[in-house]
């Protein structure tokens, strides 16, 4: 009846997932060359979405050679016309941003909620905000004429998929650099989404390239001799290998990596408050953000009370289908990453940490983890140092100041961390001493295009976002 309360999830028939898609080169859809092509599935129901062509390094070399063509023209283009084909992406965007979060959400499995007021209100914002910058950059405080690259081999990961297109392509575009962009094997539909957009603002051929693929293709757009830019976000361990192949040539880089960030919660903390930041820390998009706040360091004092108000917080999250307006925790995006996640739990576990998940059922279907807590953690326990990628939190404590930036620092990673307490001095002094990329206070997770996001130590180098974005595209 109309005065039931049972909100009607948010209809996959928004979009129009066509049965196979082609690689999307010099402004045109293709098949590969070998005519290779893979699947990509729903991760929360296993159902196959579509067939998409594989590229491989002959794709990769046709690619390359159209955004090399491009760049001529592109490059030459005053930063004003740039600006306005930014300007047009980013509106069009706005207008398909319900068609996009859908498809989002089915191709990752993440809630709409997320897709909807989280990643593509922000993937619209990188596009205006580096629209903005095209005819500014004499301004941008690199000396006059700061020149583009070139060609910009772009490798990004599965967990925003459209968002990390928008933290690379825009910014590139913006400088006068024309793309190569190569979308993760499991969630490469917005990406082509993506590329009838540019079709529709009416971009040049060959500015926009994107070639769907697995790591092999990744791997070739690297090591092309006529990339001059490369430009990865994704495990340390591709990261390193992507260092090594492009030691020795003159291509620049930046790598975006791992982490392992800790949420450090003083005595004085507003714990409702605290409660929920750790909530979006670990359990925004399933854990898989690289920024999470996976490691919870609690002042010792406050340890049980917070704990208790966290379990309970915990008790009231819904699983399930990402579709529906009131889900709060999705589907794990592969079958891979689930294993990944499991094996890590079980060796916690058996290193004797204490697990913890509220009680919630698990759909029969796709690819599902129970949010989960692990207490009883020691820095020497592996789920205290691996990146787990999941949604699952360590909690550990410490009694002082030092103490808990000793512990936060602990770690091979350095991109993010949060600090909670009442107190602003104690806020800069911890902030000062931690070594990590992005620091949040009294917040966690919040992400906006003027400010500039990387890591430090195996958290990758180069900044995205925000003025110092741009100098990662520009000889100045
Ligand atoms: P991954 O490194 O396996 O894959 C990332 C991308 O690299 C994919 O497109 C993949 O096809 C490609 N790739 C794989 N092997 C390659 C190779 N040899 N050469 C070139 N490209 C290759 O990472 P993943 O497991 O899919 O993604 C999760 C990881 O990404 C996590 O470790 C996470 O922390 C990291 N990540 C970091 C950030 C950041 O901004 N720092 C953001 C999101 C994810």
């Amino acid at each position: 009846s109309a005065f039931e309360y049972a909100p009607a999830p948010e209809s996959r028939s928004v979009v129009d997932i066509a049965p196979s898609y082609g690689l999307f080169i010099d402004g045109e859809f293709t098949e590969a060359a070998d005519g290779k092509v893979f699947k990509t599935v729903s991760p929360s129901t296993e159902e196959v979405l579509s067939e998409v062509a594989r590229s491989g390094a002959e794709d990769v070399d046709r690619a390359v050679k159209a955004a090399r063509r491009a760049f001529e023209k592109w490059s030459a283009l005053p930063g004003s016309e740039r600006a306005k084909y930014l300007f047009r992406i980013a509106r069009i965007i706005q207008e398909r941003s319900r068609e996009l979060a859908v498809l989002e959400t089915l191709d990752n499995g993440k809630p709409i909620k997320e897709t909807r007021d989280a990643d593509l209100p922000l993937v619209a914002a990188h596009f205006f905000y580096y629209a903005g910058w095209a005819d500014k950059l004499d301004h941008a405080g690199f000396g006059a004429n700061p020149r583009p690259l070139g060609v910009a081999g772009q490798v990004i990961p599965w967990n925003f998929p459209l968002l990390m297109l928008a933290w690379k392509i825009a910014p590139a575009l913006a400088t006068g650099n024309t793309v190569v962009l190569k979308p993760a094997e499991t969630t490469p539909l917005s990406a082509l989404f993506f590329a009838d957009i540019c079709r529709q603002a009416g971009l040049p051929k060959g500015v926009v390239n994107i070639l769907p693929g697995y790591g092999d293709a990744g791997a070739a757009l690297v090591e092309h001799p006529d990339v001059n830019k490369v430009a990865f976000t994704g495990s340390t361990a591709v990261g390193k290998a992507i260092a090594r192949q492009v030691a020795g040539t003159d291509k620049k880089v930046t790598l975006e990596l791992g982490g392992k960030g800790a949420n450090i919660v003083f005595d004085d903390a507003p714990i409702d408050q605290a409660v929920e930041g750790i909530v979006t820390g670990i359990f925004f998009n399933q854990g898989q953000v690289c920024c999470a706040g996976s490691r919870l360091l609690v002042q010792e004092s406050i340890q049980d009370e917070l704990l208790d108000s966290l379990k309970r917080r915990l008790s009231t999250l819904r699983l399930g289908d990402p579709l529906d307006k009131n889900t709060d925790i999705g589907a794990i995006n592969s079958a891979e990453q689930l294993a990944r996640i499991t094996s890590l739990v079980e060796q916690g576990a058996a290193e004797g940490a204490e697990r913890w998940s509220p009680a919630c059922e698990l759909p029969s279907s796709g690819y599902w983890f129970a949010p989960t807590l692990f207490t009883n953690v020691t820095q020497a326990h592996t789920i205290a140092r691996d990146e787990i990628f999941g949604p699952v939190l360590s909690v550990l404590t410490f009694r002082t100041p030092d103490e808990a930036v000793a512990k936060a620092n602990n770690s091979q990673y350095g991109l993010s961390a949060g600090i909670w307490t009442e107190k602003g001095s104690r806020i800069l002094a911890v902030a000062g001493k931690l070594r990590a990329g992005v620091i949040w206070s009294n917040t966690f997770n919040k992400f906006d295009p003027t400010s500039p996001f990387g890591g430090y130590k195996e958290s990758g180098f180069g900044r995205e976002g925000g003025r110092h974005g741009l100098e990662a595209y520009l000889d100045v």
